[in-house]
């Protein structure tokens, strides 16, 4: 397996190799392929599996930077972890003239409106500040394509339930739901069935 064998776009190969990645880890073997076919996906993966770049890569296949508006929404369960996500997809779209904003609380809010108001084609974010945001109509969701729920079992055991739906709700019925959790516990897989169509399932 390799990444040329994906099809993707030349500028986000280019940025893959630039960041030092030669050969697709076991789950972006697996879940690029189904996730660019368009499937709803769960993987089940802890970190240091190569989750994050395995998601990273897919929306950025997916987006149109033509286009200057959210395509894509990551969830995660800390700011950290958002930020974190953020500086991979910036990385790995190197080459692409990507705009990616991290949507985090405990920063300024003006600056959160001053961003999307100029165009995010993608937004890593934690559930409070990203619901926050859309519901002040800021973070405009009629062309988000993809939702990402990184670390969902997280994110449920931080109390983010609410807010997710609240999230959920505001997005487009065709959008992709990709979730990644490290366990499918009862929670998970609840809302992972409110929120999927006949998912692939990778375990790995
Ligand atoms: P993650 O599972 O997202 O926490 O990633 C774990 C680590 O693996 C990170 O340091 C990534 O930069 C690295 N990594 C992810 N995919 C690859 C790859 N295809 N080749 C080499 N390193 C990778």
């Amino acid at each position: 397996p390799t990444f040329e064998a994906m099809s993707l776009k030349e500028d986000l190969l280019r940025g893959i190799y630039a960041y030092g990645y030669e050969t697709p880890s076991a789950v972006q073997s697996r879940a690029i392929v189904q996730i660019l076919k368009g499937r709803d996906t769960i993987a089940q993966a802890q970190s240091g599996t190569g989750k994050t770049a395995t998601f990273s890569i897919s929306l950025l296949q997916t987006v149109d930077t033509k286009l200057r508006e959210t395509q894509a929404l990551i969830l995660s369960p800390t700011r950290e972890l958002a930020v974190q996500i953020q500086n991979v997809v910036l990385a790995l779209g190197n080459y692409m003239n990507v705009q990616c904003h991290a949507c985090i609380g405990g920063t300024s809010i003006g600056e959160d409106i001053r961003k999307l108001d100029f165009g995010q084609h993608v937004v890593s974010g934690t559930p409070g500040r990203v619901a926050d945001m859309i519901r002040r109509r800021n973070l405009r969701t009629r062309h988000i394509k993809m939702l990402i729920l990184d670390e969902a079992d997280e994110l449920l055991d931080r109390g983010f339930k609410d807010q997710i739906y609240d999230v959920y709700r505001y997005l487009p019925p065709s959008t992709q739901v990709i979730v990644v959790s490290a366990t499918l516990p009862y929670d998970v897989l609840e809302m992972t069935n409110k929120f999927t169509t006949d998912p692939v399932r990778i375990l790995v």
